[in-house]
């Protein structure tokens, strides 16, 4: 997850703050069964072992063996439930090297005007600057809730996907480097490259679009993002909506929060309103310690769950 700039004093606040909290706690379990509307069962723990075998990979940072290992995996991943699964390779020379960038995108049902875009960032930092040790600020980190949930998420829903298309079609967009440097100019290289060239690899331009970024923590908690809600506010409307029917509003409280930097403003300013599902307050945000014992598959499926929800039962 990336936030700088303006917003950074803020969130290492929050950041620091929750510190001595921890993250120990478990989501509840939905107190009843999923609404008539919903015949799918999202399995959180195949998520959870997702997000292992990325992590096993090795850090996900461009030019490092990982990155390719990661893309090849997830590529095959997606090849085994979406019609369609493009590569969109590109070069950019940054701090005075070229470096390789992937972002992968995987299409699932007839493209309509109305088609949504799912995204999520597959990259992962390659340093931990907010540990404290000048050493381990130096390393990479593992990524796992910051990277390899969101696409855990997503690989999951394919597979929901391949049982029942969704209605309206569905595009998957994994970006890039979305984490790969220390100003906002070296990050969300991915989502600004593919805001600018969706119209190379997709036959029509998604609707809207939903983003996730950090969703796999074990106490996840998920307000609704500010840029968001100036964006798509009906589609928020819609997803906190499908929340409330799942009995998951203690995971996605449907209360004002703090703008964060992330791939979808590049989205947005592209004319593709999107919103970030995030849940910011990670005690090892892009530490050493963002590892997959921090995550949860009862997260994982609650936010898989709702989207789901939305997916199929899209606003109108
Ligand atoms: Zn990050």
């Amino acid at each position: 997850m990336g936030c700088r700039g303006a917003w950074k004093p803020f969130l290492l606040l929050v950041a620091l703050s929750i510190l001595p909290v921890g993250c120990g706690g478990k989501v509840r379990p939905a107190a009843s069964a999923p609404s008539p509307t919903f015949e799918y069962s999202f399995d959180g723990q195949r998520a959870l072992q997702d997000i292992k075998t990325q992590c096993a990979f090795g850090p996900r940072v461009p030019g490092q063996p990982g990155h390719g290992q990661c893309a090849k995996w997830i590529q095959s991943q997606l090849q085994k439930t979406a019609d369609e699964v493009t590569l969109q390779r590109f070069e950019q020379t940054l701090g005075g090297k070229s470096v390789n960038f992937t972002n992968i995108i995987a299409v699932y049902g007839r493209q309509t005007p109305r088609s949504l875009a799912l995204c999520a960032h597959w990259d992962t930092r390659p340093f931990a600057d907010q540990e404290l040790d000048a050493d381990k600020a130096a390393k990479p980190i593992p990524g796992a809730n910051d990277g390899a949930s969101g696409v855990a998420v997503l690989l999951e829903m394919g597979r929901l996907f391949k049982q029942k298309p969704p209605p309206d079609g569905v595009v998957m967009v994994f970006f890039d480097g979305e984490d790969y440097g220390k100003t906002s100019a070296e990050m969300f290289i991915g989502s600004r490259y593919f805001a600018k060239r969706w119209k190379s690899v997709l036959p029509v331009k998604p609707w809207r679009g939903i983003l996730l970024d950090m969703v796999g923590a074990a106490d996840i908690r998920i307000p609704r993002e500010a840029m968001s809600d100036s964006a798509a506010p009906e589609l928020l409307d819609a997803i906190y909506q499908r929340a409330r029917d799942a009995n998951l509003s203690h995971v996605f409280p449907d209360e004002a929060g703090k703008p964060i930097n992330d791939d979808h403003i590049p989205l947005i300013e592209a004319g593709i309103p999107t919103v970030d599902l995030i849940s910011f307050e990670y005690a090892w945000w892009h530490t050493l310690e963002d590892t997959p014992d921090k995550c949860s598959a009862s997260s994982l499926k609650a936010v898989g769950e709702v989207v789901a929800r939305t997916v199929y039962d899209s606003p109108r």
